[in-house]
């Protein structure tokens, strides 16, 4: 039974294994015990952030992504600084308290002095009072320094999967999709002094549950500050969609990506864990069910509408004809019934991160 490995203090890789696969009953007292932890460490509160995927423009080709370099079918968007800069009043006005500026990959100095004015004009516009989270890839550890310095604080850089074998079989095998180089990165961000983000995608072509429990035990080891996982949902124009007789159910990754949170919510009882928007791609209260027993972190889409059906990574992506203040009326209401409460106007900063530089 479960009752007995959730009393303990530490998870070997073989707990964590029993309580990936546990059953239905069990699964019901693991949730108990996540929602336990969060609210007696973190309260039953909620921050946002709000989402600005400004671009889709993509140096890279990872197998998974509908965005990818070689999907020809994609329309290239590239949203203009003054749309950028609207988006983030509206955040800002709207009391959000942070946000995300988000993109494909793209390593150039047009790119890297293009973001560092941006984040400088959101200070500014803001009075220095949003909190700025960066997610563009994977940068020289010079450009992570000039956003730094220009006000950025948080930066989320999935490492996938813990597994480098696992890694190679979802990306091309050459230098610039490299797992190491990853890895570096995120060892350079932690070391500029960013809030730092990782995750992984669950279900996958190829990815055993020996490797979900070994991707928790990546982000206890890497002591992060924040985690952003979901779901794989397959996108129809891409190399790994051939493998997707062999997937499990979406409802089925669903509920292993409630069982990672809550697992490690558990291990990393001070962390900041997003509901991540494939959760509700797979269940409309996907994301309600993530933040009752763990996540603690939502990020509603501020993108201008226009532009929402173009960053398609999976399918049935939702909220794309949503305005920005409908999404706002909603999660208000969604979060009052998932139990939880909104803090508008804060950061929310990742309380491990605070804890860690006061030691
Ligand atoms: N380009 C940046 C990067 O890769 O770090 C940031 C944007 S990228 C679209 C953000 C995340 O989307 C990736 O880290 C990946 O985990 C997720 N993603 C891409 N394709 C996906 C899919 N088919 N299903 C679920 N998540 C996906
Ligand atoms: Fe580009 Fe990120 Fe998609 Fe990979 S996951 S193809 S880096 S947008």
């Amino acid at each position: 039974m479960i009752t007995e490995i959730l009393s303990k203090e530490n998870f070997t890789i073989e707990d964590i294994i029993k309580l990936l696969n546990s059953s239905k009953d069990e699964q019901t007292e693991l949730f108990e015990k996540s929602a336990e932890i969060k609210k007696k460490y973190l309260g039953n509160y909620v921050y946002l952030r709000g989402l600005i995927e400004f671009s889709n423009v993509c140096i890279k080709n990872c197998y998974y992504c509908g965005i990818r370099k070689d999907n020809s079918k994609v329309s290239r968007y590239n949203i203009s600084d003054n749309e950028i800069l609207e988006a983030a009043k509206y955040a800002y006005e709207n009391n959000y308290g942070s946000l995300v500026l988000q993109s494909g990959e793209v390593q150039n100095r047009v790119f890297s002095d293009r973001i560092e004015k941006l984040v400088k004009q959101i200070k500014s516009l803001s009075d220095n009072k949003l909190g700025i989270t960066l997610s563009c890839g994977e940068q020289s550890k010079e450009t992570y320094l000039q956003w730094f310095n220009a006000g950025a604080h948080r930066y989320l850089l999935r490492i996938e999967t813990a597994n480098k074998e696992l890694y190679k079989k979802l990306h091309p095998i050459d230098d610039f999709h490299d797992w190491d180089k990853r890895l570096d990165c995120l060892k350079d961000l932690k070391e500029i002094g960013y809030q730092t983000g990782t995750g992984i995608m669950v279900g996958l072509p190829f990815q055993t549950i020996d490797d979900l429990a070994n991707d928790l035990i990546f982000m206890k080891n890497m002591d992060i500050d924040m985690c952003g996982m979901g779901p794989y949902i397959e996108h129809f124009d891409t190399p790994l969609y051939q493998f997707s007789k062999d997937l499990m159910t979406l409802k089925q990754r669903l509920n292993l990506t409630l069982k990672m949170i809550a697992i490690l919510r558990i291990l990393m009882k001070d962390i900041n864990i997003v509901a991540t928007t494939a959760l509700q791609a797979i269940d409309k209260i996907g994301r309600e069910k993530a933040i009752r027993i763990g996540a603690n972190i939502l990020m509603p889409n501020i993108t201008p509408i226009s532009f929402r059906d173009k960053y398609l990574l999976y399918e049935n992506k939702p909220c794309i004809n949503e305005n920005s203040s409908d999404c706002k009326n909603c999660i208000d209401a969604r979060m009052k019934i998932a139990g939880n409460t909104i803090e508008y106007g804060k950061w929310g900063d990742s309380l491990h991160f605070q804890n860690s530089i006061k030691m």
